[in-house]
């Protein structure tokens, strides 16, 4: 610290600071070096100045959230402003001042000191609803874009979603859909294919903002100013980008190599690795390595999450079938949850493939995943690789692709569906959107993906004369999924259709009505609105090497969901109950803690899984009416909706509970320990090798 500038002071502008719009851990390190030259605050005290003032005394993370104390009642401390009226001159400007909704009269931050100069004293508590339904997506070819859709859970100073002081007063934040964001999203890669697939999507990420991936310096011919660079970057003092991400694996090879590639790229502390691997094994994830790993990757996403301001959602990748993908992915699932509750999550995942297999359990991991984490409602996307493989043979002529060629499709989706969120457009689609619009059930949350045109980088050079029609109708071909069902067998459920690069509204129009003309295209019949419809101009990068790339005109990715994809799980879940009917693997599942009961508690959720899209392709005129009322007024309180409830709360939940409680009970302790033995004896030493 300078000397001559007391603590009370520098404390008070720090707090000020945070009070800003927009303002992380090191825009202020930097403001404070603008006002007193050489002083800055150490970041482990700013970090829990931060908490203090955002997530209230003791902060998320502490003990009290690990019993969701904190994390079930988000809280913000405040007292009136009267208090600040000392604050340094540094404060922002008017302009600033009137656009912080969160701070808006007649409140400020308190500022006080204990140790690090912070007391406790008389604090007033600002209450955060979280509960605010969402009045349902805008029709963007009518070309409104005034979304209501509410976004819950903010950490930052910031919140879409309106707020309820304790005054009364309620704020009405503006929402993100009409400027297209500009709130920060963490993505979070876990295990294997979730760590190569998220350094993929980071190298295209980098070429689209014109940021140098191999250590995240600006490049001053293709540096985007003016976009929403913020939301998925920061920058440092010295003006290099940062991505904001945690990529996580049990054990630590695949992260090395992200290491060594990409330099400094990422921030150190945004890559965990732990020291063994879950072995193809969802109960190793999520019971017994997982579990000592989860404290670990916690910290890295709260040090990311501490330099947002304004934290919009979380974005994922990992794979169904792997045992980190998908034991510790459920793990990470709940405590984000819970310690962040409300957050919007979107997931993209490596669904097992019908005929290629890298592991023989993954029927049992990707249900076990699936049905544990069914009841989270938010959007999953699904691709396989057999598909995509598929894709890039047929037709990016490519005659042995690798996990490269099928990460580079999938980065394209994922940049795709995150586009309007970083860089503005005419009409833009935000990560509420995504769950709004194409999960009418909460189950049903698995939509596939599609992506045109699939080209070669050699004809990426000369392609432009396909229309938005051929590009949107061929999304609809068997031969560009990206996951792998037969279309004919099911119906569309809603889809999004994300345009970017020179297309027009009307063209996109266009080619929606063309759609409808198409024999192979059938819908639902109780889905009145069939399509949102996201634009932006920018155009597409194809990357062409490690750090070269090339521009398309124009694309479209669609994200639909369809009861088609029905019988991908029938044929998953008829593979796992071929095992489980000779209890075959069974016991590498038991001796890591997970009870044998949770495998059939899978198999009944997979069953009512299957018959929610039976449902759905059936429910004919008062269906319709119903996903109506849903949109209007969020979940209704029909028949279905009771039976819903007692799905969720009743039967399966409580059984679920039975076996938490006996595990934690020590009921099982024997058998894990047995696996530990066995484990340390060398028995499993052979299968992990
Ligand atoms: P985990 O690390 O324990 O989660 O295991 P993995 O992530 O390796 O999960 C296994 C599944 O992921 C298998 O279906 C693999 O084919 C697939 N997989 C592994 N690495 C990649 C990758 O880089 N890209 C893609 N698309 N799939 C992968």
């Amino acid at each position: 610290m300078a000397s001559g500038v007391d603590a009370r002071t520098r404390q008070r502008v720090v707090i000020e600071f945070l009070t800003a719009e927009g303002t992380g851990p090191l825009d202020i390190q930097v403001r404070l070096r603008r006002v007193f030259g050489d002083c800055t605050v150490d970041s482990a005290t700013l970090t829990r100045w931060i908490k203090r003032v955002w997530c209230g005394v003791g902060g998320v993370g502490s003990d009290d959230s690990e019993q969701g104390q904190h994390s079930k009642h988000p809280h913000y401390y405040y007292e009136p402003l009267d208090t600040f009226n000392s604050a340094p001159s540094t404060s922002t400007s008017s302009q600033q001042q009137q656009q912080r909704p969160f701070f808006h009269q007649p409140f400020s931050v308190h500022t006080c000191t204990d140790e690090e100069g912070i007391n406790n004293g008389d604090w007033t508590e600002l209450h955060h609803n979280n509960n605010s339904p969402s009045n349902g997506p805008p029709d963007l070819l009518a070309g409104t874009t005034t979304t209501t859709t509410t976004h819950n859970r903010i950490i930052g100073p910031q919140n879409n979603g309106p707020l309820h002081l304790t005054n009364g007063t309620t704020h009405k934040m503006q929402t993100s859909g009409s400027s297209g964001g500009g709130r920060e999203v963490l993505s979070i890669h876990v295990g294997q294919a979730g760590v190569q697939l998220g350094a993929t999507c980071w190298q295209l990420f980098c070429l689209e903002h014109g940021i140098q991936a191999s250590d995240g310096t600006k490049l001053s011919d293709e540096w985007r100013e003016g976009s929403l660079n913020e939301t998925l970057f920061y920058e440092t003092p010295q003006g290099k980008m940062v991505p904001r991400t945690v990529l996580a694996d049990l054990e630590p090879s695949v992260v090395d190599n992200v290491r060594k590639e990409f330099g400094d790229l990422f921030q150190p502390d945004s890559l965990f690795t732990g020291k063994e691997d879950a072995a193809t094994n969802f109960a190793r994830g999520r019971y017994s390595v997982g579990r000592a790993a989860l404290e670990g990757v916690m910290e890295s996403v709260r040090k990311q999450v501490e330099a947002c301001s304004s934290l919009q959602g979380f974005v994922f990748t990992h794979s169904f079938g792997g045992g980190t993908g998908s034991g510790f992915m459920t793990l990470l699932l709940d405590k984000l949850t819970r310690e962040y509750p409300g957050i919007n999550l979107m997931r993209f995942c490596v669904f097992p493939s019908p005929r290629m297999s890298t592991g023989i359990v993954e029927p049992y991991n990707a249900i076990l995943h699936a049905t544990t984490t069914i009841n989270y409602g938010h959007c999953v996307f699904v691709f396989d690789n057999e598909a995509t493989y598929n894709l890039c043979v047929n037709k990016l002529g490519i005659s042995r692709p690798t996990y490269h060629h099928l990460n580079a499709r999938v980065a394209q989706v994922i940049s795709s569906a995150t586009l309007s969120l970083r860089i503005p457009g005419s009409l833009n689609v935000d990560l509420a959107d995504y769950s709004t619009n194409l999960v009418p059930k909460r189950r049903l949350h698995f939509p596939v993906m599609t992506y045109a045109p699939v080209i070669s980088p050699d004809s990426a050079r000369h392609q432009g004369n396909q229309s938005v029609t051929d590009m949107t109708t061929d999304c609809f071909n068997p031969s560009s999924q990206m996951a792998t069902y037969n279309p004919d067998n099911g119906k569309y459920m809603p889809c999004c259709l994300l345009y970017r690069g020179d297309i027009t509204a009307s063209e996109a129009s266009k080619a929606t009505n063309a759609l409808t003309n198409l024999s192979n295209v059938h819908f639902v019949e109780w889905c009145p609105k069939r399509y949102k419809i996201g634009i932006n101009s920018s155009r597409p990068c194809v990357v062409t090497g490690k750090l070269s790339h090339d521009k398309l005109p124009k694309s479209i990715c669609v994200l639909a969901n369809t009861t088609a994809f029905k019988d991908t799980w029938v044929t998953l879940g008829n593979k796992f109950k071929m095992m489980y009917g000779k209890r075959a693997f069974v016991h590498w599942y038991t001796g890591e803690g997970l009870e044998e009961s949770e495998f059939d508690d899978a198999l009944e959720t997979l069953a009512q899984l299957i018959t929610d899209y039976e449902e759905a392709e059936g429910e004919d005129q008062q269906g319709e009416e119903e996903w109506e009322e849903r949109r209007e007024g969020g979940e209704t309180g029909g028949k279905k909706d009771d039976r819903e409830e007692r799905r969720q709360g009743g039967e399966t939940r409580g059984r679920k509970d039975r076996s938490e409680e006996k595990r934690q009970g020590g009921e099982t302790t024997g058998r894990r320990d047995e696996g530990e033995e066995r484990r340390q004896g060398g028995e499993t030493t052979g299968r992990r090798d």
